[in-house]
């Protein structure tokens, strides 16, 4: 029996993995070094507190229990990969062979190294723990400000590094959840403030206009400060200060300004593009190594025009789903298809009940952009967190041993 090893269990991964699974003459490994999926994108509702974090991860071991017999899951940290020996490494334990190999391993935040202090003074927001990091900061800020009258005077801000996708949403949601709580209690004087800083010279640089100056307008009302065309060129203790030696003051900041593939990635014999992400043929595979496939964040992905696209769930799960496609055409002496890779729409969440939606020329705002996006993130959800029951009951009370 061929074995196929998907490495990250994630939006590309997962997708690889639905396609290929109880397909007959092939096993598949999953690896991932966490056990669970963190769902990225439903993050912002984890730190506004909206969701309890259960809802936003789904456990890995019970979902590829649940996908059958001839799907295992493995916890373990990958090294490296030797693409000659088809032998993938970890850090600790057995190394691991593969007929084919499917590489899903996502990106991290790209802490700009000549930007001094970011790394040391900001936090990501792509992990579960970095998540949690700063919804406990935010919860913290609201108790302090309970049990200290004087406290509950202070002003406080939080600056958003970044003014893409992910920085805007969370901006928003941060701030409409403050300003929530501050009209229903009446327990803090003190206000929220967080800075949203891009170096563009408008957030969501790339989206349509129309978009732009909606999710502008949302912010603005919402009490977010926005500054466009603002470098940040150095970071100190509670101090970024921007390329025009101006400086915004901050008691916490997150970064959300850039990715690069996920460590190991960017140290495999393999051609690479400057955010460390695998280059891949049209057919995803890695060139001159037909049995390697490379999709989702950590691979430079782009449309049929050659352009490069940005990295989405979307799009992770569209070229986990062609890479596994092709490599069954593989195993079955068929050609591999190019990938047909684009972004078909977009929701982005604007705190509270409102959202956009764009999609194929129409845009949808509000409220019931917001009922669209909850439906398209419960669509992805249920069926994992289904199968993953049924996989949890196969696999007894508690299933966390390493198999
Ligand atoms: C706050 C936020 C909001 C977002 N909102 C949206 C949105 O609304 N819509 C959208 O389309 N996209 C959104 N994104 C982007 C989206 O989340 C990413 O593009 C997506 O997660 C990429 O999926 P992936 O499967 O390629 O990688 P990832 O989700 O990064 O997963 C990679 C997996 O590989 C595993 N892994 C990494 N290294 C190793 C190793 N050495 N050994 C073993 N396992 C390893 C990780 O544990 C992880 O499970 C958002 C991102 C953020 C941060």
């Amino acid at each position: 029996m061929l074995h196929a090893v998907i490495i990250g269990g994630s939006y590309a991964g997962l997708k690889a993995l639905r396609v290929l699974a109880g397909r007959p003459g092939i096993r598949v490994t999953l690896v991932d070094r966490h056990p669970y999926h963190f769902l990225q994108t439903e993050g912002y509702d984890l730190i506004a507190g909206k969701v309890p974090f259960d809802a936003t991860i789904i456990g890995l071991r019970s979902l590829c229990a649940g996908f059958g017999s001839n799907v295992r899951f493995r916890l373990a940290v990958v090294r490296d990969v030797d693409f000659g020996a088809k032998k993938i490494l970890f850090e600790e334990g057995e190394p691991l062979s593969y007929d084919y190999l499917i590489i899903a391993a996502g990106a991290v935040t790209r802490f700009f190294e000549s930007v001094e202090g970011l790394r040391h003074y900001s936090s990501g927001v792509k992990s579960l723990r970095a998540a949690l990091k700063l919804k406990g900061f935010f919860e913290q800020e609201l108790y302090k400000r309970l049990e200290s009258a004087a406290q509950a005077k202070e002003h406080y801000s939080i600056l958003v590094g970044g003014a893409g996708l992910s920085g805007v949403e969370i901006a928003a949601e941060m701030q409409a959840y403050f300003n929530r709580y501050y009209r229903a209690n009446a327990l803090s004087c003190g206000r929220l403030q967080i800075h949203l800083v891009g170096a563009g010279p408008e957030i969501l640089s790339g989206l349509h206009p129309a978009v732009v100056r909606a999710a502008t307008k949302r912010l603005k009302a919402l009490g977010v400060r926005l500054h466009t065309g603002a470098r940040i060129v150095k970071v100190e203790e509670r101090k970024a200060i921007l390329g025009d030696g101006k400086s915004i003051p901050f008691d916490f900041m997150i970064f959300t300004g850039g990715i690069v593939a996920a460590p190991f990635v960017r140290k495999l014999d393999a051609e690479h593009n400057r955010n460390g992400q695998l280059k891949v043929t049209p057919v995803l595979q890695i060139p001159g190594r037909a049995e390697v496939f490379a999709v989702g964040d950590a691979a430079d992905l782009r449309d049929r025009a050659g352009r490069r696209l940005p990295p989405t769930a979307q799009t992770a799960e569209l070229s986990g789903a062609v890479a596994a496609r092709n490599l069954l055409a593989m195993v079955q002496g068929r050609q591999p298809k190019k990938a047909d890779l684009r972004i078909r729409g977009l929701a982005i969440a604007l705190g509270g009940r409102y959202a956009i939606i764009e999609a194929k020329g129409i845009r949808i705002y509000g409220f019931s952009a917001y009922l669209g996006k909850k439906a398209i993130e419960k669509l992805y959800k249920f069926p994992l967190k289904f199968r993953a029951r049924a996989g949890f009951r196969k696999l007894g009370m508690c299933p966390v041993e390493e198999g």
